[in-house]
């Protein structure tokens, strides 16, 4: 079913949801730009949020407009936040109408909300169909159903992480993960992937970022390192690099590419250790071993301020023996790294459950002994499906 029937609304709309440029239109609606039913419109104007400062300097020059105001919009847009470019108050007022005949700022509203017992939130977002995103084009309900997103926020004592998500699905095809179930709906924008840190109630509150929601982050990279550089530089978010990771299961051309030229923490998704059992649930061992992942962090250094982990689910029988531990402690010898070990939550059709609490922790002794250090995830959101790399999926069955 259509995540609207588990997620609470937001906002007034009187249709099910508007966000700025699309609506969904519950069966029967009778808007009248919307006669059709079921089909939703994809209007033409252009978002200015997923823009850098260059291509914001361009388009106020095509537009006639001073270059200065290139750095006043991205100020409106990534540290004001604003919704609507009338907000942009500094820019003359025949600038804003100019602007807003071709542009918008183009923050995505979420669409439902479900809040965990231990403050998580999990949001949703339409993302607008990525492929057909400003095409003139109808898409079906169904269509827009499948590319629905989720952002997870995970408030701490001192810290509110958003774990966002890079694309609507994945075409890994991880067999433990919900979100690979899926399939592949597209690649998010960059517009999209910061929608999500601007839309989230906590926006102003956020003091750190993973990529560990749906999909793969170095199979959509330019628009994830265009996220990434409007979240670092200074006439953007201006957050430092030490507070962003990046989560992949090793993408090995785009990994060399983002350890050469981004400085934020990675994360490396590895769950086995053995190429073969590995390969029976990843199938991405079989283009890019493990082996030459590893291989390719150790000629970087990572003594210094950006940080490389592994993610470690416990699957019970599967990949939680000493031998495992051992074949670990072997592969990350003379890496500094650390070692997170996840619990898993049971998905259906998948046959392993996760590993008994007392051979996580014997797992994680042995490799803290070997000099690997290593901790047990805590859960967050459990009672909303929120962990990481879990997102999305179950609210469709
Ligand atoms: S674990 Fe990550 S890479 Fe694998 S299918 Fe799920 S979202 Fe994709």
């Amino acid at each position: 079913m259509l995540a609207k029937q588990k997620y609470r609304k937001s906002g007034t709309s009187p249709t099910f949801l508007v966000q700025n440029n699309i609506s969904f239109v519950p069966r029967g609606g009778t808007s009248e730009i919307m006669s059709e039913k079921n089909l939703i419109f994809v209007n033409m104007k252009i978002r200015l949020i997923g823009k850098n400062l260059d291509e914001l300097k361009k388009l106020v020059a095509e537009e006639g407009l001073p270059g200065f105001t290139a750095k006043q919009i991205a100020q409106w847009l990534y540290v004001k936040k604003v919704r609507s470019i009338d907000d942009m108050t500094n820019l003359s007022k025949a600038a804003r109408a100019r602007l807003s005949e071709k542009y918008e700022v183009g923050v995505t509203p979420y669409a439902g909300l479900q809040i965990s017992s231990d403050g998580t939130k999990k949001y949703l977002f339409p993302v607008s169909c990525p492929h057909k995103r400003g095409l003139n084009v109808r898409v079906s309900e169904d269509e827009l159903e499948t590319s629905a997103i989720e952002a997870v926020m995970i408030p701490d004592a001192d810290r509110a992480t958003l774990c966002v998500s890079s694309q609507a699905g994945c075409r890994m095809g991880c067999r433990f993960c919900m979100t690979g179930r899926q399939g592949f709906h597209g690649h998010m924008s960059a517009a999209d992937i910061i929608s999500q840190f601007i839309a989230v109630d906590e926006s102003d509150k956020l003091t750190n970022a993973v990529f560990m929601g749906m999909g793969e982050p170095l199979d959509n990279y330019d628009n994830v390192m265009r996220a990434i550089e409007i979240l670092t530089a200074d006439w953007g978010f201006a957050w430092s690099p030490k507070r962003i990771t990046l989560s992949t299961i090793g993408v090995l051309p785009n990994l060399k590419r983002y350890l050469d030229e981004c400085k934020c923490h990675l994360a490396v998704s590895l769950h086995n250790p053995l190429p073969h059992e590995r390969l029976s649930v990843m199938p991405v061992q079989g283009a890019w071993p493990i082996e030459e992942v590893i291989a390719l962090i150790k000629q970087y250094d990572f003594t210094g301020q950006r940080r490389v982990s592994f993610e470690y689910t416990m699957f019970a029988g599967f990949n939680d023996t000493k031998a495992h531990a051992d074949a670990l402690i072997r592969m990350l010898k003379g890496l500094e790294c650390r070692m997170n070990l996840i619990r898993f939550h049971k998905i259906p059709d998948f046959p392993y459950e996760t590993s008994p609490d007392v051979i996580i922790e014997n797992f994680r002794n042995r490799l803290n002994n070997s000099g690997l250090t290593t901790t047990i995830r805590a859960s967050r959101g459990e009672d909303i499906l929120a962990a990481c790399g879990m997102l999305a999926g179950q609210h469709r069955e």
